[in-house]
């Protein structure tokens, strides 16, 4: 589970590392009081759950609490790469001297961690490391020595950051191995004009296999990265969102994974990933359907189904009944194949659905979905 900016901020806290003073606001004027206690001047932050804020408009400094209302009121509702703002952090502002980048990564072919670190921070570490790939350090992490003190010493060495900045690395691998992270990341980790070392931004990955031992995840975890997510998990459906625009149902995993690949293939985007499971009742069926349905970005469905335990006559029925209750408003291609394939074709061709057609291959179904949400 990845957080938003203002939980990974208050992690950092928790251990000790520098962070700017902050409010989170859900409103324009939630954000001018915010403004108010601190002081007047603010930098308005757009919590998503994306990089690049930056760019997009989601950072912004603003003069007093007037401006910091209007500031909120526009970033509020933002788009920024598919992520709706729903929430600013006001924080105040901080001098900045210096911007450095560091992270703790999980390498899993290693079999350990990475500290990745550079003294050119604030930039997309992705763009330093393609332009000038001798600015990036990467230095290995034994996961049961971990990042002591002279390990600090070696990373801010190695990347060319300023010797005092090893506390906040010590800091931020304690953050990494007390909350269960796979990620950690502050870019930029600043030096103020007054020489001190602080957080100025923060990413935080948390592992999910974690989730038990973890209390305080409590209330984090039903922050779910994207809104339709919430509605699918809340029906126990395995649902992922993703941006294009065909929905997606298959049934098991690896059919569904292959499936994002032949849409992908015949030049179209995928707008979720949706395994329905062995079981596939019309009833999963129905809540799958509307929850894709409902995705403003769906222009056509594709219903990947191979018949084994379950066989597709099963998960015919099951489609005609989930178009009982459910209002198809958008074209569906169904490709069945396996078990009892030619039944539940049958089936379908019985229901005769206006929008539903029927394809009997894989790339066959894709071309036809993608032509349908004119996707090429
Ligand atoms: P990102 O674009 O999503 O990575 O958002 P960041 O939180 O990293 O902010 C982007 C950039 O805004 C930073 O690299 C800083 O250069 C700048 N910035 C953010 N907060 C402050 C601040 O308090 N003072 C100053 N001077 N610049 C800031
Ligand atoms: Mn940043």
């Amino acid at each position: 589970m990845d957080l938003f900016e203002h939980q990974a901020r208050q992690l950092f806290a928790d251990h000790g590392i520098f962070v700017p003073r902050a409010e989170v606001a859900q409103s324009a004027k939630e954000a001018r009081a915010a403004a108010e206690r601190l002081g007047g001047r603010v930098v308005v932050k757009a919590q998503v759950k994306t990089g690049g804020r930056g760019k997009a408009g989601g950072v912004k400094l603003a003069a007093d609490p007037a401006a910091t209302e209007i500031t909120a009121r526009r970033m509020l509702g933002m788009d920024i790469k598919g992520h709706t703002v729903r929430a600013v952090m006001v924080a105040q502002p901080v001098a900045i001297e210096a911007e450095f980048y560091v992270s703790y990564v999980l390498d899993r072919a290693a079999g350990r961690f990475l500290a990745i670190a550079s003294a050119e921070g604030g930039m997309e570490i992705e763009e330093v490391a393609a332009a000038r790939p001798e600015a990036v350090a990467r230095i290995p992490i034994a996961p049961a020595e971990g990042v002591t003190q002279e390990k600090a010493a070696e990373i801010a060495a190695a990347a060319g950051l300023p010797a005092d900045t090893a506390d906040t690395l010590v800091k931020l691998w304690r953050v990494l191995i007390h909350e269960d992270a796979l990620l950690v990341e502050v870019n930029p980790l600043v030096r103020t004009d007054d020489g001190a070392i602080v957080a100025l931004d923060g990413k935080v990955t948390l592992d999910d296999n974690a989730r038990f031992r973890q209390a305080r995840w409590g209330a984090q975890a039903e922050t779910y990265d994207h809104e339709l997510e919430a509605t699918a998990a809340a029906k126990g459906l395995n649902y992922v969102k993703l941006d294009g625009e065909i929905g997606i149902i298959g049934n098991g995993a690896g059919l569904v994974m292959s499936t994002l690949d032949v849409v992908a293939g015949c030049g179209a985007r995928p707008a979720n990933f949706l395994d329905i499971g062995g079981g596939a009742s019309a009833e999963v069926m129905a809540d799958g359907l509307a929850v894709i349905i409902s995705d403003p970005s769906v222009r056509s469905v594709f219903v990947n189904v191979f018949g084994g335990i379950t066989a597709c006559d099963a998960v015919a029925d099951g489609i005609v009944q989930a178009l009982e209750s459910v209002e198809l408003t958008k074209p569906l291609v169904v490709r069945l194949d396996g078990n009892n394939a030619a039944r539940g074709r049958a089936i379908l061709d019985g229901r005769a659905h206006p929008l539903v057609q029927q394809a009997t291959t894989m790339d066959d179904a894709a071309r036809r979905a993608a032509d349908l949400a004119d996707a090429r």
